[in-house]
């Protein structure tokens, strides 16, 4: 029999049935109990983080509570989202976007790298795919696709591996997207971003560069293209996943983020994608939860988060930051259809049941506090 409730008695009883090691399906009362303690267990760290973003100052979220952004004036939470933040991240949360991938190369090997694992897309060289679609294009049928599709893009982003090693191809696309009058972000690790790269962006019509630091783990070299970049620009700032280095490297190199110029900091829950990753940044980041049936991340990602927050309210920072979590994909993906296929919420694989133990034996203990470091 399947039950529709469970009391904390039966997720015992279920967890003395759970064979641990086993990968064989359990039966569907004890996969009815997993989603449930997967929910609890969900309830309960949105619970801890919303307490914590209640009490900042100026922090703004959405009627529902699932946008989050924290703003250095109180003035802006009673601005129009459009007027404040990042051109790119307002029309991938509210109207439409599509993704470029035109690049297979990295020099990084990042840990937290996704495109490792799911992400990424088979892209010949001087080729170019779209987010949209598995298929890919030449020159000349994406200046078509990006023609007919104009109206139905009021932002394209260039993602995938590192774009700036495929300089070459970027040019005629960006010139034509710019003519078009479409707003274009870029994502980088920011290597590549010298000043004479840069000053080419900034002609071919690039309004936004988001900069991963972590990827360099907050070089010199970066740090001081994009400082450049911020003058070259309109639009800059940082997009990096929040987890123990990240933060360390935020606290540590605040003074030059905060002189840099920049707009905002977008700060991603740290996505896991593989079982490798989940062992590997279990035992650095403590146990994991899985948003909904989403996204997979440690539950300290967050967290520091809002530690980086509150010390920007504490400090009085001059820069928006984006509480860029898994809540904000799913608010994104809650209207898929304008979003032409951009925003898949699966998460790439199901959490080991090993997994929905522990988390069911921290509900059970009663008060249990989470500690993070
Ligand atoms: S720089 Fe970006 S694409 Fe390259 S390995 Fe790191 S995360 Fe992946």
């Amino acid at each position: 029999m399947i039950k529709t409730h469970w009391t904390l008695e039966d997720i015992r009883d279920g967890l003395r049935q759970l064979d641990m090691g086993s990968s064989v399906m359990p039966p569907a009362h004890i996969i009815e109990m997993i989603m449930y303690v997967e929910r609890l267990f969900y309830n309960k760290h949105m619970d801890d983080i919303r307490a914590r973003r209640d009490g900042l100052k100026n922090m703004w979220t959405d009627d529902a509570g699932f946008l989050s952004f924290w703003f250095p004036d109180e003035k802006y939470k009673y601005m129009d989202l459009r007027d404040v933040i990042f051109p790119g991240c307002y029309h991938c949360l509210q109207t439409s976007v599509n993704h470029i991938r035109h690049s297979m190369r990295c020099s990084q090997n990042c840990e937290f790298c996704y495109y490792h694992s799911v992400d990424g897309r088979i892209i010949g060289k001087g080729t170019y795919g779209l987010s949209s679609t598995d298929m890919t294009f030449t020159l000349d049928e994406m200046l078509l696709l990006l023609s007919r599709q104009v109206h139905h893009h009021s932002a394209i982003g260039w993602l995938q591996k590192e774009p700036l090693e495929e300089l070459d191809t970027i040019e005629p696309i960006m010139r034509y997207i710019k003519k078009r009058g479409i707003h274009q972000y870029m994502y980088t690790n920011g290597i590549l971003a010298t000043y004479p790269v840069v000053d080419k962006l900034a002609e071919w019509g690039l309004n936004e560069l988001r900069f991963n630091l972590q990827s360099s783990n907050f070089s010199d070299d970066v740090l001081d293209n994009m400082k450049y970049a911020a003058q070259k620009i309109q639009w800059v700032g940082i997009e990096s996943p929040m987890y123990s280095k990240s933060f360390k490297n935020f606290v540590k190199h605040k003074e030059r983020i905060l002189d840099s110029g920049i707009h905002q900091i977008n700060l991603p829950e740290l996505q896991i994608c593989s079982l490798s990753m989940l062992d590997q940044f279990e035992k650095t980041e403590g146990p994991v939860y899985k948003h909904r049936r989403g996204y997979i991340s440690p539950i300290s990602s967050r967290h520091y988060t809002y530690d980086l927050i509150e010390l920007a309210e504490r400090e009085k920072w001059d820069v928006i930051i984006n509480d860029c979590s898994n809540d904000t994909k799913f608010y994104r993906g809650a209207v898929p259809d304008m979003h032409l296929g951009v925003v898949s919420y699966d998460s790439a694989f199901e959490l080991p049941f090993k997994n929905v133990a522990y988390l069911a034996n921290q509900i059970l203990e009663e008060g249990v506090e989470y500690e993070f470091f």
